[in-house]
């Protein structure tokens, strides 16, 4: 096979590690599609994320590919994991496998001969131990094909090594959690910035887990919820329906794209925050949402204000102060 030709597709999560795997192989003339798996979870904001991906992959000299895989992560990977979850609502494992798997289906498309991983032996505690390595293998079906350029003199040859399309001597044996050696390729190659803006997988954060489950107890769960349970108050009023209040303007705007189907927005007749209920919700839940969103609103406690929900229209106070609703907030954790 001609050396020239060789090519990689990288799970791409925009950590370190993940560029360093890849920028090891680009240095080995390989050329690189690094594959960012959109779950949904993936950070706050949205543009933001994927601006910093572009970035960073044309820094390193790869190209980067955008996978939405929301619905099928949803479906078939988030609530009934093989090996379950990490500290929060993180099937690391599965997760992991999930994206080999999806990579390695997608190698004919991109004319690419294996997949690549950024995962070190023993670095995390639940999907980069050794035998969570190897979990993660057999799940994905990847038969050699995947090759963790980081910790790959710790593992078996694989395929690409085997067959001489990567040179074994040249990849690492990172193991543990020590950022040491990857901090000291990270200047050699002038790596900086490699902290996404928009943060990590929100899977892995205790609040956002928290807040998921609470929903969970209560609703389906819906495409349009990973979204939603990214902003805003969160309210779960006494008849079980979800109020969202945001909490500034950006989350007014962040909250107002989102296309919704299982909530009603309101109309406050004066200056306040976006918000949205349960579109099944009570009259009394409605009523008392009501109350709740003026509460963050400019109305003045005593007066009567009219509050629209959908075709209907509520006249209600404000409660006298904020600490009043606070027995309503969704508790993350
Ligand atoms: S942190 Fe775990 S659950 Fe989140 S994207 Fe990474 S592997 Fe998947």
């Amino acid at each position: 096979m001609n050396r020239e030709k060789i090519r990689a597709l990288a799970l791409f999560s925009g950590g370190l590690d993940s560029l360093l795997a890849m920028k090891l192989l680009i240095e080995q003339g390989v050329e690189v599609i690094g594959l960012y798996f959109d779950t949904g979870f993936g950070g706050k904001g949205e543009e933001e994320k994927k601006r910093y991906l572009q970035e960073v992959a044309q820094k390193i000299g790869a190209q980067l590919e955008i996978v939405n895989i929301r619905e099928q992560f949803i479906q078939e990977i988030l609530f009934d994991p093989k090996y379950g979850y990490g500290k929060n609502f993180n099937p690391c494992i599965d997760c992991h496998a999930n994206m080999i798997r999806i990579a390695k289906k997608l190698l004919p498309r991109y004319g690419a001969h294996f997949v690549i991983s950024g995962e070190v032996v023993g670095q995390r505690p639940m999907s980069q131990r050794l035998d969570a390595l190897k979990k993660v293998e057999e799940l994905s079906g990847a038969d050699g094909l995947i090759l963790r350029p980081l910790s790959a003199k710790l593992l078996p040859p694989t395929i690409p090594e085997k067959e001489g399309w990567v040179d074994r001597e040249k990849l690492l044996d990172i193991r543990g959690r020590s950022r040491h050696r990857q901090m000291e390729l990270a200047k050699k190659w002038g790596i900086e910035n490699y902290e996404s803006p928009s943060g990590g997988c929100l899977l892995t954060d205790s609040g956002f887990s928290g807040r998921l489950r609470e929903h969970l107890r209560h609703d389906n769960f819906d495409l349009e919820d990973v979204d939603l349970l990214k902003w805003g108050r969160h309210f779960r009023l006494p008849g079980g329906a979800k109020l969202i209040v945001s909490r500034n303007r950006e989350e007014n705007e962040r909250l107002r794209k989102i296309e919704v189907t299982k909530y009603t927005p309101f109309t406050l007749p004066l200056p306040g925050p976006l918000s949205l209920i349960t579109t099944e919700a009570s009259e009394e839940d409605r009523e008392l949402g009501a109350r709740i969103a003026l509460t963050y609103s400019k109305a003045k406690p005593g007066e009567s204000y009219l509050v629209t929900i959908g075709e209907k229209s509520y006249s209600v106070s404000p409660f006298g102060s904020k600490d009043e609703v606070r027995r309503y907030f969704v508790q993350d954790g």
